[in-house]
């Protein structure tokens, strides 16, 4: 497929880094399909992150994202999952190539700034999520 989802995460949008992500992220080369400005519920991080449920780290991860403001977006780019987490780098921003977006503005593993698709399934739900047909065009 030729689409992935993001979310600019709490500790980014906090930090005032939203514009300079979603500029980096169109100048690699990605169009934006969808995009909103929101704030989850601790129910509804708990819903997207459903498949982290038994992960140590999983009550953390879903008060950390219900914590503040996110952007969530469709972007479009051939090969755009796998070309996106090679944008975004490692989880742990300490371990991120020099250049991408976590090493940049991420500060840890768990507040790393962004997230990304790991599959096209996974795109699809996502996006599924956050946007109604209508709002994906
Ligand atoms: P994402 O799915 O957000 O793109 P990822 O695929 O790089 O991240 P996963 O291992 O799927 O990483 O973890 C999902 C998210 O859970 C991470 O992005 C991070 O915010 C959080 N997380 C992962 N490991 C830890 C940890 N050890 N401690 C706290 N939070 C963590």
């Amino acid at each position: 497929s030729n689409k992935t989802f993001t979310m600019i995460k709490p500790d980014a949008t906090a930090k005032g880094h939203t514009g300079a992500i979603l500029d980096q992220i169109i100048k690699a080369g990605f169009s934006i399909k969808a995009m909103k400005w929101t704030r989850l519920t601790t129910a509804q991080a708990g819903e997207f992150y459903a498949v982290h449920k038994e992960r140590p780290f999983y009550g953390e991860l879903v008060a950390f994202m219900s914590s503040g403001p996110i952007v969530a977006a469709i972007l479009e780019k051939d090969n755009a999952v796998a070309d996106f987490r090679t944008l975004i780098g490692a989880t742990d921003p300490a371990k991120a190539e020099e250049g991408t977006i976590r090493k940049n503005f991420a500060s840890s593993v768990g507040e790393n700034a962004v997230h990304g698709s790991d599959s096209d399934e996974n795109a699809a739900i996502e996006g599924s999520f956050f946007f109604s047909g209508l709002e994906r065009f």
